[in-house]
């Protein structure tokens, strides 16, 4: 099963891993499922069928279909389970439009576990549903792209041409993204003003604590962070380092694997852990801080995602047991560095894989709550997904806009001087959908950096 990664990606062939998700268990499980951890019938029949998690999905929300929330999508994967549905592309497409937001296990007064029901439901589709070509091809390009820096660098080369040369303006103005499929629109609106700072920046492989050293940390530095978002890893380094953290950022670091676990790939996804795991044990630390909020659930959950493997289970419970946003680790820490005021109104908006998947609401806010001068504000609707989830937003761009404009009203509503949130993806997507840039998007651990440094509100960047 790890054949497909066994070199180096960012050095092997620009299509490694492409099929990774395909390898196939053959041997029969219940149903119409393989017997490679099929959705657990015991989690199946914890759903009471009450539907109050029905409000809080975001496609129930959208489409009011039954189908298309989290008690119907259980119902399907009984019906597969008893043999009288089948992965077929009609069932199929009420999977891809979830967002895995895990909206519903926050709202569940059953404590359905819908988050390891989708994540067993997911590989048995990459497994046995033939996807169409067209969508295989734009799946795998993404997953050829996403989780390698290096090639995405390359990728936001293009974008800085586009971005610079003028021809952005020339292809908006001649209206001739209308002519693109939604996808590639997607793709294209969602690009961030590309920075040449950000492609060559390269961060030091150790910072040293100020004062009196409280915490050893190893730092997550991520993919599309580690390209498009420069800026939020420094503070984070900046920010732990002046709370008195000596911080290492492991230079070999690769792809978490969190865009393949949500995708269902889990050959690949397991790979990737495994290799997380080996560079990240090679540092003695007290945590391993994580300032994406995808990365960090997918990293708390190794362990169970790696049970089957004798020479791995324990190692990946050893590691996930020391995974912490970076909000985590400062709310434990009481606060060393003097902050400066900064008077600003932030709205924070809860990324689902932090707020639904994590349970971690409270830190981010009481984090930003240490700022002199801040007033942290909620959303209204706050459980609803912004649309990112991922790569959603490319996958399902009709759905995403819908969720990422109803997202960017409840944003305006509260009429806030600045955004927070603790996920590149939602940062991007509500940059696409609030299109303001007076309004600054910012990680929180940005603006608890500029506190301590001593500089005024950051600037969209
Ligand atoms: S998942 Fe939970 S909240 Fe939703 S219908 Fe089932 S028991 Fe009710
Ligand atoms: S994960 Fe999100 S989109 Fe999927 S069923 Fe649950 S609430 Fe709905």
């Amino acid at each position: 099963m790890t054949q497909h990664l066994a070199n180096s990606p960012e050095s092997g062939d620009i299509f490694a891993g492409l099929e990774a998700g395909l390898d196939a268990p053959t041997d029969k499980g219940p149903g119409n499922f393989d017997a490679h951890h099929p959705p657990d019938k015991a989690l199946i029949d914890d759903c009471v069928h009450c539907g109050f998690c029905l409000p809080t999905c975001p496609t129930y929300a959208l489409w009011g279909e039954e189908m298309d929330s989290p008690r119907g999508r259980i119902y399907l994967m009984d019906m597969v389970r008893e043999g009288t549905a089948s992965l077929d592309e009609p069932l199929v497409r009420h999977f891809d439009t979830c967002l895995g937001c895990m909206a519903c296990v926050t709202a569940c007064p059953s404590g359905v576990q819908y988050d390891k029901l989708l994540e067993s439901m997911r590989p048995q589709i990459e497994r046995h549903h033939e996807r169409g070509r067209g969508d295989r091809t734009f799946r795998e390009l993404i997953f050829a792209l996403f989780p390698y820096p290096r090639r995405l660098r390359v990728a936001a080369l293009g974008g800085l041409f586009y971005q610079r040369s003028g021809l952005a303006g020339v292809v908006r103005r001649r209206r001739l993204l209308d002519r693109l499929p939604p996808r590639l629109r997607a793709l294209e609106a969602l690009l961030p003003p590309v920075k040449v700072r950000d492609l060559v920046a390269s961060p030091p492989e150790r910072v040293a604590a100020v004062g009196t050293p409280r915490r050893r940390v190893a730092v997550l530095t991520g993919c599309v962070q580690r390209v498009f978002f420069t800026g939020v890893n420094a503070a984070t380094v900046r920010t732990l380092a002046a709370e008195g953290c000596e911080v290492l950022i492991p230079r070999d670091q690769e792809c978490c694997g969190a865009l393949s676990m949500h995708s269902g790939r889990e050959p690949e996804a397991l790979e990737r852990a495994r290799r997380t795991i080996a560079t990240f044990e090679a540092h003695d630390v007290d945590a391993i801080v994580v300032n994406v909020a995808g990365c960090g659930s997918t990293m708390k959950e190794y362990g169970t995602l790696l049970r089957d493997d004798p020479e791995w289970a324990d190692r990946a419970t050893a590691f996930s047991a020391k995974v912490r946003d970076v909000t985590e680790v400062l709310a434990e820490l009481e606060p060393r560095a003097p902050r400066h005021p900064i008077q600003a109104r932030v709205a924070y908006h809860d990324a689902c894989h932090l707020g639904h998947a994590q349970r971690v609401r409270a830190a981010p806010r009481a984090v930003l709550r240490t700022i002199p001068g801040v007033e942290v504000v909620d959303l209204p609707e706050a459980e609803l997904c912004c649309g990112s989830a991922g790569v959603y937003n490319l996958l399902e761009p009709e759905a995403a806009s819908d969720l990422g404009q109803r997202k960017a009203a409840n944003v305006r509503s509260v009429h806030p001087d600045a955004v927070a949130t603790a996920n590149p993806g939602c940062l991007l997507q509500m940059r696409r959908h609030l299109d303001d840039p007076g309004l600054p998007l910012l990680h929180p651990i940005e603006l608890v950096d500029a506190s301590i440094r001593g500089e005024a509100l950051p600037t969209q960047k």
